[in-house]
């Protein structure tokens, strides 16, 4: 199949900016599953509705990209706040929670390709990098 000639162009891109909300945010649950990827709980139902989570914060120079974005509980996100997703998710370990860390690592991954394809982002770069750093390191094994 041949490429699109510019991703930023294609109709179906889920960077397009003339995607509403919530399309965006089907294509974000079709990519991640329906659950937090803090708490692992079901969102996009009824009592708890999906949030748009951003991988690297905005403050921090985070690219309003599909890329960027997961989908987390509004909870987890409002407790987040500015927190980089490493020190997020040993404070949930520290509560006995299972952050998905393989997705957020696979995210983390995905948006420095996206990065490294489109340029910029000079704030974004290095925090990708450290926050890959220290999941990859991982957790000290008990034995
Ligand atoms: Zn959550």
């Amino acid at each position: 199949m041949p490429r699109a000639s510019g991703p930023e162009h294609h109709a179906d891109s889920p960077n397009d900016r003339n995607l509403s909300r919530s399309a965006r945010m089907r294509l974000i649950l079709e990519r991640d599953g329906s659950r937090c990827v803090w708490c692992r709980r079901d969102i996009d139902t009824e009592r708890v509705p999906a949030t748009t989570e951003h991988l690297v914060p905005r403050i921090k120079g985070g690219p309003s990209w599909f890329e960027n974005e997961m989908a987390a509980c509004a909870r987890c996100n409002r407790e987040r706040g500015h927190r980089t997703p490493a020190d997020w998710i040993d404070e949930l370990e520290r509560r006995g929670l299972e952050p998905d860390r393989a997705a957020v690592l696979r995210a983390l991954h995905s948006l420095q390709e996206a990065i490294a394809e489109r340029g910029g982002q000079r704030r974004a770069r290095p925090y990708v990098v450290s926050q890959l750093r220290r999941l990859e390191r991982g957790r000290p094994q008990p034995f």
